[in-house]
């Protein structure tokens, strides 16, 4: 009850957050959820905005996709797993379209909102998607160095396993094609065989 006190007064801080001049408003978030599962998404496209959730365009339908082919359709992960991102506001697009990637500064004002919901939450395990998501937990060049291994860290305290996933927007064929495709199946189930994920799973069946 007080996590959930201290995570919806740190939604409502973060809501408010105008720290980065060439981000554009609104904050994007998913619901106060208290859970051991923690998601990190990149950053919201244009879409997100007007549908005010994270993943709520063609990326988040893949992605939701993926999850539901381990036993968790899309309202059940909404309502049971913490959806959290690099940056929460969209960036804006690039002068030859595409949506720019956030600058360091960015990245860094968000890290502080970030941080704190890793401390409030302590997840037993973070799923990144997309290579500057997974940038903020591991080192790698390149996605075939980390897609289908699962990772161990101590994060404040808590033993906490990584398994990092691609980007699911349909401007990368990366997990469409080999080795990606078959990586993306060793991901997921290695989520799928995650105790945290398996209560999930059992708690809505
Ligand atoms: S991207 Fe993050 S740090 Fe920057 S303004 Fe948005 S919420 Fe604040």
């Amino acid at each position: 009850m007080v996590r959930q006190q201290a995570l919806i007064e740190h939604q409502q801080a973060l809501s408010e957050c105008r720290l980065c001049p060439k981000m554009i408003p609104p904050v994007i978030l998913g619901p106060p959820v208290v859970a051991k599962i923690l998601l990190v998404g990149q950053a919201p496209g244009i879409r997100e905005g007007e549908l005010a959730r994270p993943f709520a365009w063609t990326a988040g339908k893949t992605l939701f996709k993926w999850l539901q082919t381990i036993g968790m359709d899309e309202v059940s992960v909404r309502q049971q797993v913490y959806i959290s991102a690099v940056c929460r506001c969209f960036p804006g697009k690039k002068p030859k379209g595409g949506d720019r990637v956030p600058d360091k500064t960015e990245i860094a004002h968000c890290a502080q909102w970030l941080n704190r919901e890793i401390e409030l939450l302590q997840p037993v395990l973070i799923i990144p998607v997309g290579k500057l998501a997974i940038q903020q937990f591991l080192s790698l060049s390149k996605l075939v160095e980390v897609i289908g291994q699962q990772f161990r860290q101590d994060i404040n305290g808590v033993a906490t396993v990584i398994i990092p996933l691609p980007h699911p927007s349909g401007a990368s064929t990366w997990h469409q094609m080999a080795p990606g495709k078959t990586l993306l199946k060793q991901a997921l189930s290695l989520i799928q065989q995650q105790p945290a994920w398996q209560k999930l799973v059992s708690d809505i069946a």
